[in-house]
This record gives C-alpha cells, sequence and structure tokens, in this order.
C-alpha cells in the first residue's frame, strides 16, 4: 500500500456502477473531491455508460474529468487491459467495437452460469445480473453473488476456486487482440495506456516485448504507478517507460470503499524522467 505518500492531485484509473465498481458515477466524483484529488479519470470495463453523469457531478465540484474506458484484450492469450484516456466516447468506431465486447461478455456469462451449473451452483447468471449495477456482467459481479449466496467466504476465494484462470467457472477468454483495442482508442482520439503492467505477473523480458508491440501498435504509455502494485513495481516500470520512450500514467483502480483495493489518490508521483501521459497527450491540467 502507498498510503506513507500523500494524496495525489491526480488518479486516472477507476471504475463505477457502469462496470464493476460499486458506486454510483455522481458519488464516485463526490468521493474523489473528497479525497483532495483534482483531475480524475472514468474509466470502466468496457462501455462508457457512466461518462456523462461523471460529467456532470465533475462540473459542479470543478473536477477536471478525462473521458476514459479500461478494454479488455488479448496478447498471447494473456488477457491484457488497455486504458484509453482522453477518448471522444462518441467515436463511431470506439463504440462499435466496444458493443462487441459487451455481446462477448454476455455470452461468457451465460457460460460461467453453465460451468457453475456444472459444479452444482444453480442460478448464478442471474444472480450475477442481479448484483450489476448495469448492463455490463463480469466476473466480480459473480464473485459477490458467490459471496453473498454463501458459496465462497470472499471475493479472492471466488476467484481461486471458481473464476480465475484455470477454474471450473473458467471461460477462456477470448477477447479481441491488443493491437485492435489500440486502434480503436486512437481513432477515438484517445491515448492508449497498460493498465497495471504489474499484473499480468510476466518476466521482465516478456514485458519489454509486451510493451513494445503496444508501442508499435500505436499505444503511447503504461501505468507507471497503479494501485496495489508490488514494491519496486514503480521504479522498474519507470525504467521500462524511460528506456522505451513511452509516458508514464497514474492510477488507483479504485472499485469501491471495503475492497482491498488503493484508495483514491494514494499513488506515488511518477519517477523522475518519466513524461507524464497527460503532458503527451496535450492535455493542460489547471
Ligand atoms: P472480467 O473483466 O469480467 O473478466 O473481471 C475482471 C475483474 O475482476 C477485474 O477488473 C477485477 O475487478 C476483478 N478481479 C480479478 N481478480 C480478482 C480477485 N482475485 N479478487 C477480486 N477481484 C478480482
Ligand atoms: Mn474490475
Ligand atoms: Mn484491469
Ligand atoms: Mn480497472
Amino acid at each position: 500500500m502507498s498510503h506513507q505518500y500523500p494524496v495525489s492531485l491526480i488518479d486516472l484509473h477507476m471504475h463505477s456502477l457502469a462496470s464493476d465498481g460499486t458506486m454510483t458515477p455522481t458519488d464516485l466524483v463526490r468521493r474523489v473531491h473528497a479525497a483532495g484529488v483534482r483531475v480524475m479519470a472514468l474509466t470502466d470495463h468496457d462501455n462508457t455508460a457512466g461518462l456523462e453523469e461523471a460529467r456532470v457531478q465533475a462540473t459542479a465540484l470543478d473536477i477536471q474529468l478525462v473521458p476514459g474506458v479500461e478494454v479488455s484484450s488479448e496478447w498471447n492469450t494473456q488477457g491484457i487491459h488497455i486504458v484509453g484516456l482522453f477518448i471522444d466516447p462518441e467515436n463511431n468506431i470506439l463504440q462499435g467495437g466496444l458493443s462487441r465486447i459487451m455481446a462477448f461478455r454476455d455470452w461468457r456469462a451465460l457460460e460461467i452460469g453453465r460451468l457453475l451449473e456444472d459444479a452444482g451452483i444453480s442460478d448464478a447468471e442471474a444472480g450475477a445480473r442481479a448484483m450489476a449495477g448495469s448492463r455490463m456482467v463480469g466476473r466480480s459481479h459473480f464473485a459477490r453473488w458467490l459471496v453473498r449466496e454463501g458459496h465462497c467466504a470472499d471475493a479472492n476465494e471466488a476467484f481461486g476456486k471458481y473464476l480465475g484462470r484455470g477454474c471450473k467457472a473458467y471461460v477462456p477468454s477470448d477477447w479481441i487482440s491488443m493491437p485492435e483495442a489500440i486502434g480503436w482508442i486512437n481513432a477515438a482520439g484517445g491515448s492508449a495506456v497498460l493498465a497495471h503492467p504489474g499484473r499480468y505477473k510476466l518476466s521482465g523480458t516478456r514485458l519489454r516485448a509486451l510493451l513494445t508491440e503496444f508501442r508499435e501498435a500505436g499505444g503511447i504509455g503504461l501505468e507507471v504507478c497503479s494501485g496495489s502494485q508490488a514494491a519496486g513495481d514503480r521504479e522498474h516500470l519507470g525504467c521500462l517507460a524511460r528506456q522505451l520512450g513511452m509516458a508514464g500514467s497514474v492510477g488507483s483502480d479504485f472499485h469501491g470503499p471495503n475492497f482491498g483495493h488503493t484508495a483514491i489518490g494514494h499513488l506515488p508521483p511518477l519517477p523522475d524522467g518519466v513524461e507524464p501521459v497527460w503532458d503527451r497527450a496535450g492535455i493542460h491540467l489547471h
């Protein structure tokens, strides 16, 4: 945890009820304001439905809202999340792409429900949908339902036993390719940033290969400071960013209070010499 740091003024990765966060966009922006953060990006998984509500509240509280999205994609069978910042949410190429992912999510939810049924757990798909605060259904909603129904002690156990890669109710991901996702973000005038690079558990060599391809496909940066990253990740990722000429972003990946996740804005500053992604995008932060 990074609580020894003063609250960062900028936090460019968080979720609302429009994906698997637990707060409405309005309440999330209020919490950002209360935390003392001045610039936020709402980056819900695979949809932008929360952005308009967030924009209204951000304007009221003088919070600078960066329109964002976190796109689920794939690189060599590895699920990779790409944060798109400064996007135009009205862009047709982006929205067309996101609707394909949302359709895959609907299909996958039925599959997860079927696999849980095989494991002796009924009605999970309907249950997970009821836990979701919007059209987007994800594994977090299944996890919360499994906990509520007493099948698992907590979300971690739900992922470890049923929902995680290789587990009983795991549906092999069939997300779109990483270059395609980057293409949609760029088409919408956004900046593509590799989300939480430490979470993929890649060796240094593999991570460098991933980032090289990410950059070749038009991606511009990586989250050098992200929520709940391991000690030493910030320095290592800062080095990679400098060596590869990529920009750095900072984001908590906040999903709601009462989670193990990092609190809003509890992030260290970018290491020296790492160009901030907001500078690269030519955005003036007031
Ligand atoms: P999905 O995009 O539907 O495949 O679900 C991925 C989401 O599940 C991530 O964005 C996290 O919010 C959540 N998640 C992944 N692993 C865990 C875990 N071990 N415990 C709790 N939540 C998790
Ligand atoms: Mn999530
Ligand atoms: Mn993610
Ligand atoms: Mn996220």
